[in-house]
């Protein structure tokens, strides 16, 4: 029996004018995440997109599909001529397919007749399957109210019985709404904010700082492979790694170390926003919540913005470490995030940070360094790594 896989969009968010360059590129994106597992028929159709299976696994085109962006939910159907001797069969099938996997005593049949030149209209269609799935099992019963399953069948130009559907993340097609640069840490937080960020179509590229050799190689390979995970949802991800010993050093020599945090934080962002420009990138992205350490006070947070003149989306601002955790779960980056290999934060840390910074004094205190210098040193080392989930 053939199969194909239904992929439902939101309506709601794909409104409008737009509405055929945001189906478009959804469509792309699906076609290009299923590209490695091998030729498969793709198309739109009925506002949705459809795979026809053929030989290929389900749950491996699934676990893929699933991470698109702007998908709200999908299904594998059997497809067939539609015949209402056919359905019937399929149905109770299908029914029967369930009654092994899950342990099911209630369902109930949902039929839709998009075809209004099919002869049986659709309450009498869920009747008359509803009826002979009945007759020809042992114990299921009807439950209208809160079945176990739902059995649907769709009649269009075919017949469609599907019964599981599997909820996506929603949000908007990736890619549709511009280009932003992550800063990513090797935390907890940064790549659930770079998550969030592109779920809204935002293209993403990253930037991680490192001080090399008092930082590890593995520590890297950590970042790296954060990206690869979030790859899994946004295609290949560019990652721009810069070194901030030399900063760091001069800030040690030249500067109060409580300030430390503060003012690398600010380089971070300067040189975030440089690349970003280069890159054509319209924001940056922070992991950023209130009040979650020194450098996140409402007056840190001020101190860290006046750094420059580009928009900084901080996704987790309002968020609790326990929801930013529930995400990072979802996502599978939490793993990865808590090994125990620091960043550059941890190598030159005051045991006390300033917690409510002074612009004017952070200013001052950058007159004693030679900024556009340590800047353009820093980028002209950087290196770019680009990362594909299936590396
Ligand atoms: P995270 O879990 O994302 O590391 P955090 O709670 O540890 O965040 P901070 O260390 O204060 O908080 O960092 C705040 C934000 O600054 C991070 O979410 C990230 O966006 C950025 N950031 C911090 N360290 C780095 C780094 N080494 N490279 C790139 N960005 C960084
Ligand atoms: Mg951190």
């Amino acid at each position: 029996m053939e199969r194909i896989l239904i992929i439902r969009y939101g309506e709601i968010s794909l409104k409008g004018l737009n509405r055929p360059y945001f189906e478009n590129t959804l469509l792309k994106n699906i076609k290009t995440a299923v590209k490695h597992i091998g030729d498969m028929n793709i198309y739109k159709a009925h506002g949705r997109i459809y795979i026809e299976l053929g030989d290929h696994d389900d749950e491996e085109i699934i676990e893929v599909v699933i991470n698109v962006f702007g998908i709200v939910s999908v299904s594998v159907a059997y497809i067939f001529e539609a015949d209402m001797d056919k359905i019937c069969e399929i149905a109770l099938e299908h029914a029967k397919e369930c009654l092994e996997k899950d342990d099911i005593k209630t369902f109930k049949v949902e039929a839709k007749r998009a075809n209004k030149k099919f002869p049986v209209k659709s309450p009498e269609i869920s009747r008359m399957v509803g009826g002979y799935i009945l007759k020809n099992t042992d114990d299921l019963v009807v439950d209208v109210h809160n079945p176990d399953v739902t059995i649907n069948i769709e009649v269009r130009d075919k017949a469609y019985v599907y019964s599981r559907k599997i909820p996506g993340f929603g949000g908007m097609p990736y890619k549709t709404s511009g280009k932003a640069m992550l800063l990513l840490s090797g935390g907890i937080d940064s790549p659930v904010a770079g998550w969030l960020v592109a779920k809204r179509g935002v293209e993403i590229e990253a930037i991680h700082y490192h001080s090399y050799p008092f930082t590890s190689d593995r520590a890297k390979e950590k970042v790296l492979e954060l990206a690869r995970i979030l790859s899994r949802y946004c295609g290949r991800i560019r990652v721009h790694s810069v070194n901030l010993l030399n900063i760091q050093k001069a800030i040690n020599e030249n500067c109060r170390l409580e300030e430390m945090t503060i003012l690398s934080r600010r380089f971070m962002m300067k040189i975030a926003e440089r690349v970003a420009m280069d890159r054509k990138c319209k924001a940056l992205i922070t992991g950023e919540s209130i009040g979650q350490v020194a450098s996140q006070t409402i007056e840190s947070l001020n101190v860290t913005n006046a750094s420059v003149n580009i928009p900084v989306f901080r996704p987790l601002i309002a968020m609790d470490k326990m929801d930013i955790i529930k995400i990072s779960k979802t996502i599978d980056t939490y793993e990865t995030s808590i090994l125990p290999f620091e960043d550059c934060c941890t190598v030159f840390l005051p045991d006390r940070p300033v917690t409510k910074p002074r612009l004017d004094k952070i200013l001052k205190s950058e007159e004693l360094l030679d900024v556009e210098g340590l800047i353009n040193d820093a980028i002209n080392e950087m290196e770019a790594i680009i990362i594909k989930s299936e590396d």
